[in-house]
């Protein structure tokens, strides 16, 4: 069997934990499997490499970043191979590039374009286990890109895919997928199972445990996976397609996002085009919005002549997101822009509301009840989310988990 293992940043955080992940591999080559095994950088490695950059200039090349940020994965890889002939396993470390991944030229967040793993195969082919670097690749003309942070996890679900592996594990520092962060709420479970929908809203609505293009990506072409610590020998959480009887419970989990920004332009001329050009600006700049909401503006004398629009973005885009704002301002003629990056989202997540009424009421129920005031609404078949006041987030978090899983 052909098992893709991918260890995360604190599981390689030193050579002691390297040593550990190459005993665990071993094992599992000792029994004739083949395994392709994917490392992230050492934990708090490409954190460091960015605050490098960051001293020198606030927002850096791109290009230069994924040069950059390539170089903490490639340090692993190199670790782990040499950990595994210490105990006598063939082991070759590959680049991004050199595993054949190859990607778009979107700098920071590229996306993988298509995989040709000819030398994985040949490695294997001779009994080698293979070494690959997540979260980089390279365009077709060659330049080192980068898959948006935590993106060691796709590089394993889609290495997982193109190999056609029986097995893909994400080992990690936590059991497996909880019922929400269970290093900021003590009563979270560990779940046995969710779907890929849930997963994927969790892990976009800021459950790091996966990123969340990892998981659209293996909801597209139906890789099961396993999360799992490289702790213990726990069985961890399957994430697959839905089952029917997931639906019988209404939340599965739930999430704080402390990730995000909210930009406001305040008195927008409210006529045909305004948000498409705004928008198409950000877009243009690859940034990702995420809530979007429209008021009638309490910032212009004419009320019904313009509104106030205010979005939300990642934080790390929030210096991008208004240098792009501000060159619009002399065309589109809005007032202030109030940027603000103390926000946080909570939400709560399961396909059991498709099914369920009254969920988006308990919840504003239970926020209010805590005195948690709400800025913004999203709502989809399956998850609620608000927009809340960053220093009242892990307490809000605290009481919807317990309003809806028990604590
Ligand atoms: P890795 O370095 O292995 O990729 P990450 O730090 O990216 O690990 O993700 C694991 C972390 O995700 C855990 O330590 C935990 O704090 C956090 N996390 C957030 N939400 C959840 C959740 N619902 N279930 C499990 N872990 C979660
Ligand atoms: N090292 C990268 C990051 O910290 C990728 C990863 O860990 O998955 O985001
Ligand atoms: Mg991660």
């Amino acid at each position: 069997m052909l098992i893709v293992q991918k260890y995360g940043g604190t599981s390689v955080a030193n050579t002691e934990r390297i040593k550990a992940v190459a005993s665990r591999v071993a094992r599992y080559h000792a029994k004739g499997e083949k395994i392709v095994v994917v490392v992230s950088a050492m934990s708090g490695v490409t954190d460091n490499l960015i605050k490098l950059a960051k001293d020198i200039m606030p927002l850096p090349n791109e290009r230069e970043m994924d040069v950059l940020l390539a170089t903490g994965e490639q340090t692993t890889i190199a670790l782990t191979a040499i950990s595994l002939h210490a105990l006598g396993v063939p082991a070759v470390s590959l680049t991004g590039a050199q595993a054949g991944i190859v990607t778009d030229g979107v700098h920071t967040k590229a996306k993988i374009k298509n995989i040709t793993p000819k030398k994985i195969h040949e490695l294997l082919a001779q009994g080698s286990v293979v070494i690959v670097a997540g979260f980089q690749g390279q365009t077709i003309e060659g330049q080192i890109t980068t898959l948006g942070r935590g993106g060691s996890d796709l590089t394993a679900i889609a290495l997982a895919a193109a190999l056609k592996a029986g097995l893909c594990q994400i080992y990690t520092d936590v059991d497996g997928v909880y019922t929400a962060d269970p290093r900021l709420v003590p009563g979270a479970r560990k779940l046995e199972e969710i779907s890929y929908d849930e997963m994927l809203e969790l892990a976009s609505l800021g459950a790091k445990v996966m990123q969340s293009r990892s998981v659209e990506f293996a909801k597209k072409f139906g890789v099961v996976f396993e999360v799992r610590s490289s702790l213990n020998e726990h069985p961890g959480t399957i994430v697959k397609e839905e089952t029917q009887n997931m639906e019988d419970i209404v939340v599965r989990g739930v999430s704080l996002d402390k990730n995000q920004a909210k930009i406001t332009l305040v008195a927008v001329p409210d006529k045909p085009g305004v948000a498409a050009r705004v928008f198409k600006a950000i877009g243009d700049a690859n940034i990702n919005v995420d809530m979007i909401v429209q008021n009638i503006s309490h910032g212009h004398p004419d009320p019904v002549a313009a509104t106030d629009l205010s979005f939300t973005v990642d934080k790390p885009d929030l210096l991008k997101a208004q240098k792009v704002i501000d060159s619009l301002k002399p065309e589109i003629g809005f007032g202030r822009v109030i940027a603000t990056d103390s926000i946080a989202k909570l939400s709560i997540v399961g396909v059991g509301m498709k099914s369920h009424t009254g969920v988006a009421g308990k919840l504003f129920e239970t926020l209010a009840r805590e005195g948690v005031n709400i800025d913004m609404i999203s709502t989809s078949e399956i998850k609620v989310s608000v927009v809340i006041d960053l220093a009242k987030g892990e307490q809000a978090l605290k009481a919807v988990h317990a309003a809806f899983l028990g604590s």
